[in-house]
């Protein structure tokens, strides 16, 4: 067991959108020598970088290098004074305060606050065979365990399955890829994989297999932007819902298309460790909490971004809520170990989405009003470069 000094411990577990904030924030405040919180900060990740998940369907098309997409987990690490352990959470013991995580060998680390920020799983449920029990969870792991299917997440094994995509797909005279998904992840990544496969092999093709509800969740408006957008690229558009994928085969509601690899962008379920606590849980596995962003069953357990769920109102679970949910509960985290009053996240009613469209051109939504353009690209390229460039300036 990993004892640690007489000071609080404060523990952030993963390396999302919410703790980058958090590092870069402890970061500035002690190269200000501003810095008055009193415990000592460990970080556990799985991987030294995160990469940033706004600008991986720009990397697919071939507009930023890798580099470019991954953010220095450890650098802001050792700039904010916080340790870096490189492992995986993957039980959180909250009555007794401590974790559990793997990496080399097992470990169990003690804390007096806990923050969550370690994102999702790509829900696989959609695979044949799934029976719509309750247990969500090993559900998921089995139908993830018997396929080819390839998850969107993690982002970190993704990008090594994409590279191999595309050296398969200079071998190839024809190469068929399916991307299942209805969201605006699913559209931004088939946009971005025609372009780059078309780039090698005009012969070669993306199909989105969607179901009937493509972009449920925006205005038809935008939703008729985007899918002319769609016919714009050529990609195949099949509004049936995909099955199963072995031996070459997928199966959709009516069909059996061949295809040389499937990528599933099918929604978020809650990480595989939230099987493991005794932490409260809401939903397919996300991490119940208030409007603190604090467990709604330990007060000292705080979560944020994808892992988490608010109880009292609907959040949805994206980047952008992390990064403001996650500057609040940083706030709320401070205050916590200071016993000062915690505030509350009120997401704004308007968010801007901005949905890359492969060949520089994005489409954007505020609330009714849709926009469209090249400029719209380059707007979203500067958001998404103040995002990632932040520990530069
Ligand atoms: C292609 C694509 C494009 C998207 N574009 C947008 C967009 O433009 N705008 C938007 O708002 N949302 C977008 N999203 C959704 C967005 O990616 C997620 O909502 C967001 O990443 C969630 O952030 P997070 O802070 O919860 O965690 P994440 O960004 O998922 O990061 C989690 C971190 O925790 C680490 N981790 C995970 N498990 C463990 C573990 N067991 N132990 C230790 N560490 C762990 C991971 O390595 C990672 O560093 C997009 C998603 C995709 C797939």
């Amino acid at each position: 067991m990993t004892k640690f000094s007489s000071k609080k411990t404060l523990l952030l577990a993963g390396a999302g959108h919410a703790h980058i904030g958090m590092l870069r924030r402890l970061g500035t405040a002690r190269l200000k020598d501003t810095d008055t919180i009193d415990a000592d900060i460990h970080l556990i990740s799985e991987q030294p970088q995160t990469i940033y998940s706004g600008m991986l369907p720009g990397w697919m098309a071939g507009h930023y290098q890798l580099h470019d997409i991954s953010i220095d987990i450890k650098s802001l690490c050792v700039r904010a004074g916080v340790r870096f352990i490189q492992q995986s959470l993957v039980k959180v013991n909250a009555a007794s305060n401590k974790v559990v995580t793997t990496g080399d060998e097992q470990t169990d680390f003690d804390y007096d606050v806990l923050s969550l920020n370690t994102g999702a799983d790509t829900d696989m449920r959609w695979l044949r065979d799934h029976k719509g029990q309750n247990d969500y969870r090993s559900d998921n792991d089995d139908r993830d365990a018997n396929t080819d299917v390839i998850a969107i997440r993690p982002l970190s094994t993704f990008i090594t399955q994409w590279q191999r995509i595309l050296k398969d797909a200079q071998s190839s005279e024809k190469y068929q890829l399916a991307i299942i998904g209805a969201g605006a992840a699913a559209i931004e990544l088939v946009m971005a994989a025609q372009v780059a496969l078309r780039n090698i092999n005009r012969n070669h093709q993306v199909t989105l297999v969607c179901g009937e509800n493509l972009l449920s969740g925006f205005n038809s408006g935008f939703r008729q932007r985007v899918i002319k957008q769609l016919h714009r690229h050529d990609i195949t558009i099949v509004r049936e819902r995909a099955s199963d994928y072995r031996d070459g085969k997928l199966s959709t509601t009516y069909k059996s298309l061949p295809m040389n690899a499937v990528i599933a962008a099918t929604g978020v379920i809650g990480s595989a460790w939230t099987a493991s606590t005794d932490l409260e849980i809401e939903g397919d596995g996300f991490i119940a909490v208030n409007d603190k962003q604090q467990s709604v069953s330990y007060p000292n357990v705080f979560a944020v971004g994808d892992v988490a769920t608010r109880v009292d109102k609907y959040v949805a679970h994206s980047g952008v809520h992390s990064v403001h949910g996650g500057a609040v509960e940083a706030d709320n985290l401070l205050a916590y170990l200071g016993d000062n009053v915690m505030k509350s996240y009120q997401p704004k009613s308007r968010t801007l989405y901005l949905l890359s469209c492969g060949d520089k051109y994005a489409i954007g939504s505020w609330g009714n009003v849709n926009l469209q353009g090249r400029w719209v690209w380059h707007l979203k390229k500067y958001i998404d470069k103040q995002f990632i460039e932040a520990d530069k300036n």
